[in-house]
């Protein structure tokens, strides 16, 4: 086994979908799957890694518990406390955090700019954490998390201001308790919470309303399952534009995959709207 995606649980990763038809794009003979493993058996699965794999991924809830068995990370993992993508260089496993990117390609393909931009975040979990790193990374000039749980909005305003990037010295940062929400102010606005994710929370908000909201914000909400969730109907009621997470997860595959094959899959739409298209019909189908 070349390529999998680790998770506990795994059986909803669609992972498989994007990086197979990467492989058949590109006339590979790989094969990529997904493994089922629990917190205690990471180590186990490294080792194994070590002998015989080339790339893997991760997702809920090992970005961080991934992290003491590699050889090392990149300074963007380190910071965001997450790694998505591993990579074997030289012998060596080495980590990566492509949602950081994948969310700049998708605001970047949905025709916005986070250079200079007003971004508010809703949540501060791991998502938001990668998310809040980007905007700043890509020149944001004001950064406003609210989140449930203020300490953690706390941790990330004070990541990124230790983080040492030239372009985004002037960046304003803060932090906020989620019933301070206020929807005004903000060219983009992300809900990176899990509220109104799968069957049965389809009518949950994380927050009350987007009252307030300007004419032009666009709201992102990383949710792809609804593809459109309650709260995206709510900006819809507004004239608001909105995008599901299915481009970030895109996106966030095929920068992983360039980092393990180097085909160039992150440069080619023709190949993303193939993904796209294949991830669509399956939701219909299911
Ligand atoms: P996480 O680390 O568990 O964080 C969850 C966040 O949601 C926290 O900020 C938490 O607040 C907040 N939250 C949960 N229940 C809430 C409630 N009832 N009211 C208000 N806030 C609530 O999860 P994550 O890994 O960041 O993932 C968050 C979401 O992003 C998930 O839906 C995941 O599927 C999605 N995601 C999408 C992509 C993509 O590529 N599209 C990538 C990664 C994640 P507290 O801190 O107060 O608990």
């Amino acid at each position: 086994m070349n390529y999998f995606v680790i998770g506990d649980p795994v059986e909803h990763s669609v992972s498989p979908q994007i990086h197979n038809t990467i492989f058949e794009y590109y006339d590979s003979p790989e094969k990529y799957e997904k493994v089922h493993v629990k917190k205690d058996d990471i180590k186990v699965l490294v080792e194994k890694f070590r002998q015989e794999g080339r790339g893997f991924n991760i997702t809920v809830p090992h970005k961080s518990n991934i992290i003491p068995y590699l050889d090392g990370i990149s300074e963007e993992a380190r910071l965001v406390n997450a790694v998505n993508t591993v990579v074997k260089k030289s012998g060596l496993l080495m980590g990566y955090n492509t949602d950081i990117e994948g969310f700049a390609m998708q605001v970047s393909h949905a025709g916005c700019r986070l250079q200079g931009a007003r971004v508010k975040i809703i949540g501060a979990g791991g998502a938001a954490r990668a998310i809040a790193y980007s905007a700043f990374k890509h020149g944001a000039r004001i950064i406003t998390i609210y989140n449930r749980t203020i300490s953690k909005a706390e941790d990330i305003t004070n990541m990124l201001s230790v983080a040492n990037i030239e372009e985004t010295t002037n960046c304003q940062l803060y932090a906020k308790v989620l019933s301070d929400f206020d929807a005004g102010f903000c060219d983009i606005l992300v809900n990176a919470t899990s509220v109104g994710l799968g069957k049965g929370h389809e009518e949950e908000m994380p927050i009350e309303s987007l009252e307030g909201i300007l004419p032009h914000t666009v709201l992102f909400d990383i949710i792809y399952e609804p593809s459109q969730t309650r709260l995206m109907r709510e900006a819809v009621k507004y004239g608001n534009r909105t995008c599901n997470g299915l481009d970030m997860l895109i996106y966030q595959g095929v920068i992983a995959n360039d980092i393990w094959c180097g085909f160039g899959a992150a440069k080619n739409q023709e190949l993303i709207a193939e993904i796209r298209r294949k991830l669509l019909v399956r939701k219909v189908l299911l």
